[in-house]
């Protein structure tokens, strides 16, 4: 039977932003509601390399995921589409993590102090100040603030016609879990034409490889497993990857559409957070801290805004200006590097700078991501 019931916030989409936010929120008093479309735990297109900026940030929600057993990465090695290999130490290092284990980390930490519907939202609309927000299973809420936090594409960005899905986009994203020895301090980029392949260890001591490609480069080919055999394996440190390691999943997930158009950080007086709001280029590997990382920004304001009585329009403008603040300029520099890496020429002379100014690779590094937050 139909319900409706009111809460204060109400979150669409249970990946690390809308989680995160719910467990901040709900610590500080709200009550949250929040609605994921799939039951947990869930596998999920990803490269799980967490940078540590978010560290800090997680241990004061109580969330500790070195303890959960995800491993301690500081080293990166990067490849070219020939396999020329460079190295350095990562400026903050960063943690191994299955989207399966940390998302449900965070998931039971969220049941402790708030509640949440497994369920997919059809609909979200704004009138008299007040959020109406209906599932597909048919369950009616009110909410006084709704988050977005739904990933890259979903049914209501199509519903409400934003600019980035009238768009078509190119990519096409591919991760599976592997048994292969690999040492467990390492996050690996190797480059093919089309793309490019991160690996790294998760806590189970599988090795994840996640790639991201063109579906130009991907349509010549039958299959994932033709095209890994022919494209990938050019890239000799893919090939000894993929001919020595054994494939843990019954076959690879798969997504599509993935893309970095620029999108609103607000729509309909909905807050848009993480990957909703923007994603940056998963070569960075900042994604996953940089949706964290938003649904602190939204709580501290939510929370300081509820405090000294501010308006709807204030809490607004004030999240999509320190969103800005905090995400532009790693946006910019992720599509720039991301431009180089699909350009075999521009690569190569990335790659003959990099070996002369060693120090460059760090420095590119720490303009994608942010400092410590705590
Ligand atoms: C190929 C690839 C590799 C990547 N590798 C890395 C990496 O190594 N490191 C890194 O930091 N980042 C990486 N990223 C980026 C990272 O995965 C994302 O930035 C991160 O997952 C964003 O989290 P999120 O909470 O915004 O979205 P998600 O984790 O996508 O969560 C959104 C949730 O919303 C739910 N949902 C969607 N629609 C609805 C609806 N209508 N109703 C209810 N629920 C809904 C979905 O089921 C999902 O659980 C990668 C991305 C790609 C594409």
């Amino acid at each position: 039977m139909a319900k409706c019931k009111h809460v204060e916030v109400l979150i669409v989409g249970g990946g690390l932003a809308g989680l995160t936010a719910g467990i901040h929120l709900s610590q500080h008093g709200f009550e949250v509601l929040l609605i994921e479309k799939y039951a947990y735990p869930h596998h999920k297109v990803c490269g799980e390399y967490v940078s540590n900026e978010v560290l800090p940030y997680l241990n004061g929600l109580g969330v500790d995921p070195i303890k959960e057993g995800a491993k301690n990465i500081s080293l990166f090695e990067i490849s070219n589409t020939k396999g020329e290999l460079l190295s350095t130490k990562l400026p903050l290092g960063g943690f191994g993590i299955s989207r399966y284990h940390l998302d449900n980390i965070l998931y039971q930490k969220l049941l402790e102090t708030a509640a949440v519907e497994i369920a997919t939202v059809s609909g979200v609309c704004f009138l008299n100040e007040i959020f109406e927000v209906q599932t597909q299973h048919g369950n009616e809420y009110t909410a006084d603030f709704v988050l977005g936090a739904y990933g890259k594409r979903s049914n209501l960005d199509i519903q409400w016609k934003r600019d980035f899905v009238q768009k078509p986009s190119q990519w096409l994203g591919v991760k599976a879990h592997y048994d292969f020895n690999m040492p467990e301090d390492i996050v690996a980029l190797h480059n093919f034409n089309g793309g490019y392949c991160g690996l790294s260890q998760t806590e189970t001591g599988a090795v994840n490889a996640c790639y991201l490609t063109t579906y130009a480069a991907f349509k010549k080919h039958k299959n994932i497993e033709v095209f890994q055999k022919e494209v990938l394996c050019e890239n000799p440190h893919l090939k000894h990857f993929f001919n020595n390691a054994n494939l843990l999943f019954d076959a690879p997930l798969t997504i599509s559409q993935v893309s970095f158009s620029k999108k609103e950080t607000v729509m309909n007086h909905v807050i848009m957070l993480g990957d909703t709001a923007g994603l940056i280029h998963p070569l960075c590997g900042n994604g996953m801290a940089m949706a964290i990382h938003s649904a602190k920004l939204f709580s501290e304001i939510f929370i300081t805004s509820k405090k000294t009585g501010q308006s709807r329009q204030a809490i607004e403008a004030r999240y999509t200006s320190n969103w800005q603040a905090s995400f532009s300029g790693r946006l910019q520099t992720g599509t720039l590097i991301q431009k180089m890496l699909l350009k075999p020429m521009a690569t190569q002379v990335g790659f003959s700078i990099a070996k002369i100014i060693p120090g460059i690779l760090p420095r590119l590094i720490k303009q994608t991501h942010g400092t410590l937050l705590v």
